[in-house]
């Protein structure tokens, strides 16, 4: 008889739980899985899925304006935001039937109810006592909101797409990708929308002429968007809710989303108790394989605070099943991690910033350049793409690529490829486009600015 119940007991069926779960159980493990929530976690319940959905909810605004330049005479609009909340619960719902079937498929034990951890090897899961060899920490993160007198009148992302109804004005406070995803989708759909960031220009840590490119694209769309905006207190008056800034001006929204980020969700599965080390924020401290400071419990995705993205969450969950149960040490690979900003318009990004390239790597070229698209010359949107590849001048290797503009996501996924593979600028240059693309300007742009 087996020492433990199982070979892996995981904590957490979202992307990354339920990706390790099944790849340690197809290479022959007993395992199970402890959700107390919705399968899927954060990114199919209330996160990239059904923010996606609202994402192109909002691109018909655009759509059906640009219509008419093509020709296209269309009736009178109206939008049902109960139509659309209505229609992402029943995918919701689909994908967690879905989430189920793999994990059963796979042979994994699904137990819906709250885990535990007592020790290195115990688990109390719903009332029962459980062993396993091998712990994984997969439980995520959760929005945190700081202390403002009123907050308790501000949702967070977790409300947001359960909302009864459209507000008519909405005041959105933060400036990430949750911030400024909404801040877009809400604007399109016609509410209007005031976006607060408390620095001198959102989105930090991206490339500052993405930056300050997106800010002036979705400023011409029609988005309040104020910087150096710090939230002093919120308020109910009659009709609505008042923000009071620290420079003392006022806004009256309806609404108040905040997203001033996510916080690692460690603190009641008793990790503290069976000596697992955790950082100040709350994040499993774990080594290159993602092991904790206890050689038996493992920690992936939000709940370790590496790169907080679906993709690198399955990715480490991946990794930590093959060292435990394929006898090969994998750590996970946080370089040249992809990522969209599903703003209007978006972004789509893979590789440091320019400020961030030049400590890295010294001397480097970059390449920019910007343009209308050709479908906006019918269209009449003034609106501009921007593209930026950045050269490490010794090697001639394009070490990032940056975009703000249609489908920028789609775009740059594809390059990432290419980044990933060592792909220098003379293989950019050689690489023919694809005419008419937006896409093709990556390999045409010849002159270093
Ligand atoms: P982010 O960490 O991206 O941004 C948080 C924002 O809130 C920053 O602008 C930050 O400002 C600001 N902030 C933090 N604390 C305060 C405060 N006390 N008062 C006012 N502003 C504050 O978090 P998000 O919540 O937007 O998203 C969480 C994570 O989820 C992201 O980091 C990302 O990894 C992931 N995500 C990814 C998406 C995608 O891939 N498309 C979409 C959505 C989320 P400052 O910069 O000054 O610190």
């Amino acid at each position: 008889m087996a020492e433990f119940d199982y070979d892996l007991f995981v904590i957490g069926a979202g992307s990354g739980g339920v990706r390790a779960s099944r790849v340690s159980a197809a290479l022959g493990a007993r395992v199970a899985v402890a959700e107390e929530s919705a399968l899927g976690g954060t990114c199919v319940n209330r996160g990239c899925v059904p923010k996606k959905l609202f994402v192109h909810a909002a691109q018909f605004r655009d759509d059906f304006e640009d219509a008419a330049g093509f020709g296209w005479s269309l009736g009178s609009r109206s939008f049902y935001w109960s139509t659309l909340i209505a229609n992402k619960d029943r995918e919701i719902a689909r994908l967690n039937g879905i989430y189920r079937d793999l994990l059963i498929d796979a042979g994994v034990d699904l137990i819906e109810a709250h885990a535990r951890v007592q020790d290195a090897h115990t688990l109390e899961v719903g009332g029962r006592m459980i062993t396993a060899a091998h712990i994984l920490i997969a439980t995520g993160s959760e929005p945190s909101m700081p202390n403002v007198p009123g907050i308790e009148f501000a949702m967070t992302s977790d409300q947001v797409f359960q909302l009864a109804e459209l507000p008519r004005r909405i005041a959105i406070v933060g400036g990430g990708y949750i911030a400024t995803e909404f801040a877009g989708i809400f604007h399109a759909l016609g509410v209007t929308t005031t976006q607060l960031y408390r620095g001198p220009l959102f989105l930090r840590g991206f490339d500052d002429d993405v930056r300050s490119f997106l800010a002036s694209e979705m400023r011409a769309r029609g988005v309040d968007l104020r910087f150096a905006a710090d939230v002093e207190s919120i308020e109910k008056v009659a009709g609505g809710l008042r923000v009071r800034l620290a420079n003392d001006s006022v806004l009256e929204a309806d609404a108040i989303l905040y997203a001033t980020g996510r916080i690692p969700r460690t603190r009641s599965i008793g990790l503290e108790q069976a000596g697992v080390a955790l950082d100040e924020t709350g994040a499993v401290r774990v080594d290159r394989l993602s092991r904790s400071s206890v050689p038996s419990i493992w920690a992936i995705g939000d709940a370790t605070h590496r790169i907080n993205l679906t993709p690198v969450a399955i990715h480490e969950g991946i990794c930590v099943a093959k060292t435990l149960f394929a006898g090969v040490d994998t750590p996970p690979d946080h370089t040249g991690v992809p990522s969209a900003v599903f703003s209007q318009p978006p972004i789509g990004t893979v590789g440091p910033s320019e400020a961030a390239a030049r400590d890295l790597y010294g001397e480097i070229d970059v390449y920019r350049s910007t343009f209308r698209a050709l479908k906006d010359t019918l269209t009449g949107r003034e609106e501009r793409t921007l593209m930026k590849l950045i050269v490490e001048r010794a090697s001639g290797r394009v070490i990032a690529a940056h975009m703000v503009g249609a489908e920028a996501g789609e775009i740059i996924q594809g390059f990432a490829v290419a980044l990933k593979c060592g792909a220098t600028k003379a293989q950019f240059d050689a690489t023919l486009g694809i005419h008419p693309t937006s896409a093709e300007e990556f390999v045409t742009m010849r002159d270093p600015v």
